[in-house]
Formats: structure tokens, sequence, C-alpha cells
């Protein structure tokens, strides 16, 4: 018997973590929706031709995740695109499996030099995009009626370190971090009738264009050159002594796709080398 077709959507995949997480999904034998925005649409091509060679179904959906009717357009374009494939094992074909809400973005600003504008589009992008995600994608699995408890649908969502750990400069982005972490937990009750689980991972320092504009930003501030503060924390806040690579990321995110977590819910669960301890 073939296995059923499993579907995953990641946004903010042309690059860093989310490119990560759609290659291993891939290689996990899903079919992959991958999202940017259209700056990045020349990367989300190139992902998606790699998932292709590697044998998997896949395509490209341009959405900015902050609105809600682009991340429904997504969604739509995903199960057009990748549903359906297998119509002899339909009985058990899932068409929006796994929605990961990974997209993103990082500012280092002092609370004194803050505005609304700064904070608004923090929350905009890491929030609202988050929520705008969950329902959309929770409203798709739901009206598709084929969730059980034996085989869960999965909503994740990127949290970050600074959920759980103050970090200074990242207040507004530690903020909107804490909110994902909230929308998690209460989702997750919200959706356990449904058979749905829902999850975030909160990563520490990975090494991706975000982090490389964190590491310029508090350099500056601090009086440190190019990849100075990533090599100061990494010596005095990673217990694992190295920062971490996207695939670190993605194996936990295969990890909570997977059946392997069906009764894991409600949790954002850190990988961060140990810079929690510290
Ligand atoms: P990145 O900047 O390298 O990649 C993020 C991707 O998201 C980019 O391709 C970007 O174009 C896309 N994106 C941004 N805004 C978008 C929008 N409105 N709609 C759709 N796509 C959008 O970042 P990354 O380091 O890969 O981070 C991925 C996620 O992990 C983010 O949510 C980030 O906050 C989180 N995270 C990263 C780190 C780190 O150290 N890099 C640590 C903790 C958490």
């Amino acid at each position: 018997m073939s296995s059923p077709q499993r579907t995953a959507i990641v946004t903010g995949s042309a690059r860093g973590i989310g490119k990560a997480i759609a290659l291993r999904l891939a290689r996990d034998g899903y079919d992959v929706c991958i999202n940017d925005i259209p700056a990045n649409e020349s990367g989300a091509q190139e992902v998606a031709k790699e998932i292709q060679e590697m044998g998997r179904k896949s395509c490209v959906a341009i959405a900015d995740v902050s609105v809600y009717s682009e991340v429904e357009s997504m969604i739509q374009k995903s199960v057009k695109e990748l549903g359906h494939l297998n119509t002899m094992f339909d009985s058990t074909a899932r068409l929006g499996d796994i929605a990961v809400a990974n997209a993103g973005i990082a500012q280092v600003k002092a609370l004194l030099d803050l505005t609304e504008a700064d904070f608004e589009r923090m929350f905009r992008i890491n929030v609202f995009g988050v929520q705008n995600c969950y329902q959309a994608a929770a409203k798709q699995i739901i009206s598709q009626n084929n969730a059980s408890a034996d085989h869960p649908c999965k909503l994740l969502a990127a949290a970050s370190i600074v959920a759980f750990k103050p970090f200074a400069l990242l207040s507004h982005y530690s903020a909107s971090k804490w909110a994902v972490r909230g929308l998690t937990q209460a989702y997750a009750m919200e959706m356990a009738e449904h058979h749905i689980t829902v999850n975030a991972y909160a990563p520490g320092i990975v090494g991706t264009a975000m982090w490389d504009a964190i590491d310029e930003e508090l350099g500056k501030k601090a009086g440190r050159g190019k990849g100075e503060t990533i090599a100061k924390y990494s010596g005095e806040l990673i217990a694992l002594g190295r920062v971490s690579v996207p695939e670190d990321v993605a194996k936990l995110v295969g990890f909570l796709a997977s059946g392997d977590s069906d009764y894991i819910t409600g949790q954002t669960q850190v990988v961060d080398g140990g810079i929690i301890m510290t």
C-alpha cells in the first residue's frame, strides 16, 4: 500500500531556516509549497526546483503573511497545485497536512529610539503573520474533514529563544515571539477537538541573513566588528559552543511534523544549543 500524500506549506522559505525546513520536509516525503515575499521570488523558485529534483512536488506562492487575503490565496494555490495527486489513495490523502508559519523579521533598537511604526511592523509580520497562517490553515484542514486522532494535522510557528530569555535591544522582537508562544498554547487548546496539534520552535542563534543583520547592528552599538558579537555569544552564551545552522532547526521541525510527535501540543520547543541555561 502506498503511503498517503502529505503536503506542507512553509512561509518565508526562500532562504534561511524556512528553506532548510522545506528541504527537510521534502526529504521526509512531503510535497511542499514554498512561500515568500516578491523580493525573494527567485530564491523561492530555486528551492521549489531543488525539491522537484528530489522527486517531490513543489509550488511557489508569493504572499505577504501579514495580509490575511494573501495567506488565503497562498493556501488555495497550494491545494490546487499539490492536492489530490494520489487519486487512488485519496481516502487517506490530506491537503495542507502541515503549515509552518516560519516567516519573520527582527530589528535591533533601543527602547528610547523605538517608534510606533517599528512596533507595528514587527507585530504585523511576526504575530499577525502567524495568526493569519494558523487561522487560514486551520479552516482549510477542518473543511477537509480528514484529520483524526490517529493522524493529526499540525500547525507550527517560529518563536525564538527571546521568548524565554531577555536580550537587550530586541524588545519588540521579543514581545512578538512571546505572543507566538501565547497563540500556540491557546490554539492548541482550541484545535485539539479538530485533531490538529499546534506547536512552535524556538531557535537560539542561527547563522542566517537575519542573524548577520542583528550581529552587525549589535556590533555597531557595542563598538565591535563584523562577526565579533556572534563569536562573543558563542563563547559566553551557547553551552554547545557553536552557532547553529538552519538544519539544526529543521531537524526539530521534521520531528514536530512527524507522527512521532502526535501526542505533543501547545509546546514551544527550544533548539538553542543550551543558551537558555547560561
Ligand atoms: P531570514 O531573514 O533569513 O529568512 C526569513 C524569510 O522570511 C525571508 O526569506 C523573508 O523574505 C521572509 N519574509 C519576511 N517577511 C515576510 C512576509 N511578510 N511574508 C512572507 N515572507 C516573509 O530569517 P531566518 O533566520 O531564516 O528566520 C526564520 C524564522 O526563525 C523567523 O521567524 C525568525 O524570527 C526565527 N528565528 C531566527 C533566529 C536566527 O538566529 N536566525 C533565531 C530565532 C528565531
